[in-house]
């Protein structure tokens, strides 16, 4: 879009039948819509009005899938119309380098036609990685792609690998009243957030029955009829009706013609790039998915607008690629921007923590959702906002308010502006004015 509305010849090549990409096909839509309809339920069984129904709502997980599809239609058309109105062709097809200036495009109807351009980027995402040895055509075996299509609810499930895929399918299927098993490779819940954080992640899955287990390696899949067994290494076994395999991806690059190009590719099919995007070959950039971290669509959405600047106005503001908060949608939602405590002391940076709790705001105790806190990390003497960090309702979008003052130049970054502001009541964004307001009070 910035390249045709600079006045750019521009064509997407894209290999799927509608545009989205995975982001609108297998990733964060599908699992949004779910975890939406999930959080509606989970909604339902807790609010006293009906209690008097005692909960019970017979909904099936292909019900639920069925919710997230009307999402993804309404994504593919908007989008769509998009590239329509900015005049940007779609070319369906699978492309491949053959040559530094051009590209092959196989129809998957047979057929190939070979476009010159004088500007690339590659944007062509990630898959879930798959070991040689588990067979993932077997019905009880998943990855975050196929799960998208099981056509029933299955009574337990193991989610083998504790990232970001595998922490929000264990609290979707969780609500859902299975019994899941979440093995995690590492030694605690997504370690990169603030502790408190991951703390409170791991005692709210448990509380909606989640069985984790840390420290593990797969060293085997069983697939038996009657249900499948993860074996690991420590001698630990987990048998579910599915496996949910959340370990890992892979840079979609297989078969793309960089490495013929002098482009690098690593063992986990990223791209190499320079801090502009920018591949071995200055014409060739590559952004998203297929470059590694952060791997989000959000950062995505920017690296690729970022690109397209730099190509059509030689230069782009990199720090706003820098900055990018972290939303998780679990249950308690998940967000973050900034250092972490762990990161500040390490550093030897005086900070001081503001803490507002959800129990204790208005907003929360009218719509019942009042597992969360808002953590503030500021500098003693500068007051300058270092860190936000937060979980419960609505968290990925709280934590944009306070992303808003962390982006001013001092004296603008300072906690003092939430507890100067008048804000309206009862709201969530309040969070701010108490959290502020605690984190002034502990100064001395
Ligand atoms: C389960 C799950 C949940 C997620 N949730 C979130 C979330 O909540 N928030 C968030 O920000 N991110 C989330 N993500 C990550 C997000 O989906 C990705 O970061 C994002 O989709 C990456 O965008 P992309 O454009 O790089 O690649 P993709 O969206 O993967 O798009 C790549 C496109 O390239 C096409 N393609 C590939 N090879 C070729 C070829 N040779 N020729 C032509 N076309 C080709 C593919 O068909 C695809 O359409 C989630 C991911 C998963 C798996």
């Amino acid at each position: 879009m910035k390249l045709a509305k600079s006045g750019r010849r521009v064509a997407v090549i894209e290999r799927h039948s509608q545009v989205g990409g995975g982001c609108t096909h297998w990733g964060t839509i599908p699992s949004k819509a779910l975890r939406q309809s999930v959080q509606l339920l989970a909604d339902y069984r807790r609010h006293p009005m009906f209690h008097t129904t005692g909960g019970h709502l017979s909904v099936s997980y292909p019900d639920l899938l069925r919710g997230a599809q009307s999402v993804i239609h309404d994504q593919v058309g908007t989008r769509h119309r998009h590239y329509g109105r900015n005049g940007v062709p779609i070319i369906h097809g699978s492309a491949r380098f053959v040559g530094e200036h051009s590209i092959e495009v196989s129809r998957a109807e047979g057929g190939a036609k070979v476009l010159e351009a004088d500007t690339f980027i590659v944007a062509t995402g990630s898959h879930p990685y798959h070991p040689a040895d588990i067979d993932f055509r077997h019905p009880r075996i998943h990855d975050s792609d196929s799960i998208l299509s099981l056509d029933h609810t299955p009574r337990s499930i193991t989610v083998y690998g504790a990232g970001v895929v595998g922490c929000e399918y264990a609290s979707v299927f969780a609500h859902l009243d299975l019994k899941v098993n979440l093995v995690n490779t590492r030694d605690r819940l997504l370690s990169f957030l603030d502790d408190e954080i991951t703390d409170a992640l791991s005692y709210h899955l448990r509380h909606l029955g989640v069985l984790i287990r840390h420290g593990e390696s797969c060293q085997r899949v069983e697939a038996l009829d009657d249900g499948v067994v993860l074996h690991c290494r420590s001698g630990k076994k987990f048998k579910s009706d599915v496996l949910l395999w959340a370990n890992g991806r892979t840079g979609t690059t297989a078969g793309l013609g960089l490495e013929d190009l002098g482009v690098a590719v690593n063992a986990r099919g990223q791209i190499e790039v320079d801090d502009r995007f920018r591949t071995a070959l200055p014409h060739i950039y590559a952004v998203g998915d297929v470059v590694g971290p952060p791997a989000l669509a959000s950062a995505s959405y920017d690296q690729g607008r970022f690109a397209a600047t730099l190509i059509a106005d030689g230069d782009a503001d990199w720090r706003l690629v820098e900055a990018v908060p972290t939303g998780i949608y679990t249950s308690p939602e998940i967000s973050s921007l900034g250092k972490t405590e762990r990161e500040l002391t390490a550093e030897k940076v005086p900070y001081e923590v503001g803490r507002a709790t959800f129990r204790s705001l208005a907003r929360a105790q009218i719509t019942g959702h009042t597992v969360g806190v808002l953590k503030l990390l500021f500098h003693r003497e500068t007051l300058a906002l270092l860190g936000i960090h937060c979980f419960g309702e609505d968290a990925a979008e709280i934590i944009h308010i306070g992303q808003v003052v962390m982006a001013r130049e001092p004296p603008g970054n300072s906690i003092a502006y939430f507890a100067d502001t008048t804000f309206n009541y009862p709201t969530m964004a309040e969070a701010y004015r108490v959290a502020a307001l605690n984190g002034l009070n502990r100064l001395f």
